[in-house]
């Protein structure tokens, strides 16, 4: 994936096939449901890596609305911190479900530099059990992670973490193809 331009310091961005649980990064992304006390798939994983403080923190957190995202610790986990979004259940597309998965996107990002958090890695936000077509997300996900990379950034590398090989092709397909430079 090529270096996001424009920065003062360019960021590393990269697709990886990996379980995000074991990644050393200074924070991971939980795709997380609105209670945020634990679920399946990539949070399920989540809690069971970093133990039981996790949901212990959770509790005090009062839940967290669709788009919105919240920062805990880590735990047992490598990652320092964990920023739990929650992306929108998949309806068609016409019920604002992009404009709320951008919405993750960014917010988890504005944590990460509300933290000094400098490496950060995400999961494929809402392709699994809430369904968003996986090629829409990643072009999305590719597009505004790319663009709030172009101003001034902490960071020093994201990582889109796929889970399976399927899903890397795909992150790594859209994110070769031309696109028009935006200046
Ligand atoms: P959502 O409810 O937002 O759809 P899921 O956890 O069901 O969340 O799926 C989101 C993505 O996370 C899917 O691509 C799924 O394959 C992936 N995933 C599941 N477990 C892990 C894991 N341990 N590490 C990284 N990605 C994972």
């Amino acid at each position: 994936m090529p270096e996001s331009e424009g920065s003062e310091s360019p960021v590393g961005l990269r697709a990886v096939r990996a379980d995000i649980t074991t990644l050393h990064v200074d924070a991971i992304v939980n795709a997380a449901n609105s209670s945020l006390l634990g679920g399946g798939g990539v949070d399920g994983a989540i809690h069971r890596a970093a133990g039981p403080d996790l949901v212990h923190e959770c509790r005090l957190l009062g839940g967290c609305r669709t788009g919105d995202a919240k920062l805990t610790r880590g735990y047992n986990l490598p990652a320092k911190f964990i920023i739990h979004t929650v992306g929108p259940v998949w309806r068609g597309g016409a019920h604002g479900e992009p404009d709320l998965l951008a919405s993750c996107y960014r917010r988890s990002l504005a944590i990460a530099a509300m933290n000094d958090i400098r490496t950060i890695a995400f999961p494929s936000i809402s392709t699994g059990i809430y369904g968003y077509p996986i090629e829409l997300a990643a072009q999305l996900a590719i597009e505004v992670v790319g663009s709030e990379l172009r101003g001034k950034t902490q960071l020093r590398e994201v990582i889109f973490c796929c889970f399976s090989q399927e899903d890397l092709q795909v992150y790594e397909r859209l994110s070769a193809a031309p696109r028009p430079r935006i200046r």
